[in-house]
């Protein structure tokens, strides 16, 4: 299993580099071997991954990236193709058809549905999302200034409980077929293992199935017990 690591040079100003290396960890017991690849924005984007990564970026360096993405313009096919994709917060951004970076609206990816505009103030804090894909409740942090409006028939990653999501309090993220895009850092698959498991057994073609690693379970159950 192939996970590319995109851009961290420009999307890593989160920590969410640590996604990749979590998939890493946890696929060898699904018996699965698997190698990160990490590919700068000047590089062109490897077209043979499993699992793509995006993840969380101030604006200026936001823009670099879909500057680098449209590029090379074959996310999309790849994600047609049956590739995972996991967008975290400025990534989330990038692969809807417009966020504003700096004050100025840009044109996405368009890969979903959805549009980001500036809000009145930043979300910082922990969330708490019941996410639909696993029906658990997942949690992790988020530090951003956009609303997310999704479009007609456009699927919410999950319902927010605990902090703002795509802004209104009520949702976060969103999602169609292989693509989960989501505000919550942490980096959100250390903090939620189960959902690690998802997709790795999604990018392999598997039955949805959880390993047992008892550290991690403890620490995410504790994660969610704390925040509220
Ligand atoms: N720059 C974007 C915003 O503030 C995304 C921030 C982030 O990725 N945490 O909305």
């Amino acid at each position: 299993m192939r996970i590319v690591r995109i851009h961290n040079e420009l999307l890593g100003t989160y920590g969410d580099r640590g996604n990749a290396d979590v998939l890493a960890f946890r696929s060898k017991f699904h018996g699965v071997k698997s190698e990160i690849i990490d590919v700068s924005y000047r590089e062109p984007l490897p077209t043979n991954g499993n699992i793509y990564l995006l993840g969380g970026a101030e604006d200026a360096a936001q823009v670099l990236s879909l500057q680098a993405l449209q590029r090379d313009g074959i996310l999309p096919e790849l994600i047609e193709n049956g590739a995972v994709l996991l967008a975290i917060c400025a990534g989330f951004q990038i692969i809807g058809n417009s966020f504003y970076a700096g004050g100025k609206e840009v044109e996405g990816l368009g890969l979903l549905d959805i549009k980001s505009v500036p809000g009145k103030e930043r979300f910082v804090g922990d969330v708490k999302v019941r996410a639909a894909v696993l029906d658990l409740e997942l949690t992790g942090f988020e530090n951003h200034a956009g609303h997310t409006i999704l479009g007609k028939g456009i699927q919410p990653f999950g319902k927010v409980s605990v902090g703002y999501g795509n802004g209104d309090g009520k949702h976060d993220g969103a999602m169609s077929g292989n693509i989960f895009g989501t505000y919550m850092h942490g980096p959100v698959l250390a903090r939620n293992p189960d959902f690690a498991d998802l997709l790795i057994c999604r990018a392999t073609g598997r039955k949805y199935q959880t390993i047992n690693d008892p550290l991690a379970t403890q620490y995410s159950a504790w994660r969610r017990k704390v925040t509220k």
